[in-house]
């Protein structure tokens, strides 16, 4: 068994903010992981909704190596090519304005936070705002980030953070709308809560909160972070409920595995918040990470992922459904596309998802109570039959 010896030197040198399950992955391909030990695993975790073009994509692969002996990184400070590109496809898909590249979604967040704040600076001339934001939300693990998420117990022991952030309930406009003052200068939230429990946002509550934010010159952030990247059967969940949001984070599978997040913003935030010196990063939006971003929109759109997603949602919702009506430990199923929330009750949920972990199946949890599947995008019907056959023997 390499396992235990190589968590054993893993426990040794990094340090342990995770309890980590008791494997120790090695390659893959198409949508199932190896570990060390030469054990297998149908994917339905993706990395947290990363790998949407699963493990060991010919040609994404390629566009890589042909990057990396091209050239690596260059400064922003200049321009190059694979940015430009690779944020051209960016707008195309979310018929938005203007994109700022960043090393992961928590810096996404902090720069739409930023925008936002600049947005309304720019219009009253002074600062001193307050964002308001989503009970269960989470947006990232940095100050700025920490500060909208809306898990108490993950915010407290770093407190004092950012100032001025109120919280409402996801899906409840009228507590919303109880936030509000004349400081409000954005809401922030994701079109489909994912580490609180997978919560779609309701149709009318999304509506209501655009409504809100348009007479009041709120800025509206949504994160579609997880959720994003045609996951829920379209480019961005926001796509299918008529709203459009002012600015949008993106990460996670946005680069398919090679970090690299975005904000992206509308016309009116775009010609109207950061300014030349107010923003930046090393790293952000370099020629290797565009390069793989731009190559995720190729195939995307070369194999129609998001196409696939759709016509291939419905079984999985019927499969999930049929699994919940068998068995009582299962309460009910909330999510849209390949965002998929299974609530358990009478059993910690992290007992089903060690149970499906020895059984060679990798799911996840969200919030207390929810298991979670978001799959690479890539599944067939066949992979969604070997993991509800995994998953029923977890139960
Ligand atoms: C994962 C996630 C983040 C944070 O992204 P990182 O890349 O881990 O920094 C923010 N918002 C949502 C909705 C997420 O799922």
């Amino acid at each position: 068994m390499k396992t235990n010896k190589a968590i054993e030197k893993s426990e040794e040198n990094i340090l342990h903010t995770y309890n980590r399950f008791q494997i120790v992955l090695d390659k893959g391909e198409g949508v199932y992981l190896c570990d060390v030990d030469g054990k297998k695993y149908l994917d339905f975790a993706a990395g947290i909704a990363v790998c949407a073009l699963g493990y060991s994509n010919e040609e994404y692969k390629q566009a890589l190596k042909d990057q990396v002996d091209k050239l690596m990184h260059v400064s922003n400070l200049y321009y190059n090519d694979p940015m430009t590109e690779a944020g051209e496809k960016v707008l195309k898909a979310s018929g938005m304005s203007k994109v700022f590249f960043t090393n992961s979604g928590t810096e996404a967040i902090e720069g739409a936070l930023k925008a936002a704040k600049r947005y309304a600076y720019n219009k009253a001339g002074h600062a001193g705002f307050e964002v308001i934001a989503m009970n269960h939300s989470f947006h990232g693990r940095s100050v700025g980030a920490l500060s909208v998420t809306g898990t108490a117990h993950y915010r407290e022991p770093f407190e004092p953070l950012m100032g001025g952030v109120k919280f409402a309930d996801y899906n409840d406009l009228e507590s919303v709308k109880a936030q509000v003052t004349d400081k409000t200068c954005a809401i922030i939230m994701e079109t489909v809560q994912g580490e609180g429990g997978i919560y779609p946002a309701d149709p009318e509550f999304l509506k209501g909160v655009r409504q809100l934010c348009d007479e009041k010159d709120i800025v509206l952030i949504l994160d579609e972070i997880q959720c994003g990247m045609g996951r829920t059967g379209n480019y961005f969940a926001w796509q299918e409920y008529g709203v459009k949001p002012d600015i949008m984070t993106c990460a996670k599978a946005l680069g398919n595995g090679v970090p690299v997040g975005a904000f992206v913003l509308n016309e009116k935030l775009a010609a109207n918040s950061l300014e030349p010196g107010d923003h930046g990063t090393t790293y952000g939006g370099n020629p290797f990470v565009c390069a793989a971003v731009s190559k995720v929109f190729d195939i995307f759109e070369k194999d129609k992922i998001v196409e696939h997603v759709r016509e291939l949602s419905p079984y999985l919702e019927q499969k999930l459904d049929e699994l919940v009506d068998k068995h009582d430990c299962l309460e009910t199923r909330r999510g849209k596309g390949f965002m998929q929330g299974l609530v358990v009750t009478g059993r910690p949920v992290g007992e089903i998802v060690n149970k499906a972990i020895s059984n060679g199946l990798l799911v996840i949890s969200a919030g207390s109570d929810v298991l979670r599947l978001v799959p690479p995008l890539v599944i067939e019907k066949e992979h969604i039959d070997e993991m509800i056959q995994k998953l029923e023997q977890s139960l």
